[in-house]
């Protein structure tokens, strides 16, 4: 069977097995199999596959059909328009936190040579893409899974950024290195921030085949956000910036939850979901008057 007849049938396939984006799935697979991009198979439509490229296909479309993300089954995601390795240990990247890149992306390029740290990288798709577009910029990335942290490294390295991203190992900001006077210029956090509850019933889809680590963010999906604010107020220079990825409906509860010496701007992202939280650290309180004008109370 030559491949354009090959995309139909498995295009149909994953259809009646309920995934709904069928037909990009079957071409994604398809040429994962082949070794072509997805235009190629347009090209190469009257081509027969080989028999060997037949059955892996068809193994592939099978756990497809039963739920598997595409990105675990070909082993990339693109993020940032960088080519990405993921496993089952890490997050896929979702194309709503290159918004907190390109915010931290804006905030860092006046800065010379920045110091940005990324807390909990998983696959490192926000480490290496700060340090693939900031050539200048020195990352550090923690992340409390050593296995998330091997394809981190390996991302980094795939980049041509191994030498500037230092990962560590550890549970947020506790792993980096205690230099007296140290100080960040950004930190980018996208903690799990799920409430478990909705882990727990709601679990469907992707997040079916992800580590629960990386989602459970505890009650109100906030728990890790809760430790990380006062040690990144610790960490940041003043006039240094956080930048944490947030989902529907907290914005407004994570604003409440940081308390005075920060100014903080809440934006949605392109489906106009809150997405992100961007707190400014103030100087001490009551010696700001930046601080003063934006929170009065
Ligand atoms: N946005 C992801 C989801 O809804 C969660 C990401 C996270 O917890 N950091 O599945």
């Amino acid at each position: 069977m030559n491949i354009s007849r090959w995309i139909n049938y498995a295009a149909s396939y994953l259809k009646e097995s309920g995934r709904e984006t069928a037909r990009i799935d079957a071409e994604v697979l398809l040429a994962h199999c082949t070794g072509r991009d997805r235009a190629a198979l347009y090209r190469d439509g009257l081509d027969d596959l080989p028999p060997g490229q037949e059955k892996m296909f068809l193994q592939l479309l099978e756990r497809r059909a039963g739920g598997e993300p595409v990105a675990y089954i070909t082993g990339h995601r693109e993020f940032m328009g960088l080519d990405f390795l993921v496993n089952p240990a890490v997050l896929i990247p979702r194309p709503e936190t290159e918004l907190l890149v390109e915010k931290a992306l804006e905030i860092l390029r006046p800065v010379p040579a920045p110091v940005a740290v990324d807390v909990g990288t998983g696959n490192g798709a926000i480490a290496v893409s700060l340090a693939v577009f900031l050539e200048s910029a020195k990352i550090y990335a923690t992340d409390i899974s050593g296995a998330a942290l091997e394809v981190a490294r390996q991302n980094a390295v795939r980049h041509g950024v191994g030498g500037r991203v230092e990962f560590l190992e550890g549970d947020l900001l506790g792993p980096l290195p205690d230099i007296p006077g140290f100080r960040a210029d950004l930190l980018a956090a996208n903690l799990p921030y799920v409430p478990s509850s909705e882990i727990l019933l709601l679990m469907k889809g992707v997040r079916d085949f992800e580590p629960r680590l990386a989602l459970d963010g505890g009650p109100d999906g906030l728990d890790h956000y809760r430790r990380l604010i006062p040690r990144a107020r610790r960490l940041l220079r003043e006039g240094g910036h956080l930048l944490m990825e947030v989902g529907a409906g907290q914005g407004a509860v994570l604003r409440g939850i940081m308390g005075p010496g920060w100014k903080v701007e809440v934006f949605p992202d392109l489906a106009g979901r809150e997405r992100l939280v961007i707190a400014k650290r103030l100087g001490v309180y009551g010696q700001n008057s930046e601080f003063r004008i934006q929170n009065p109370e």
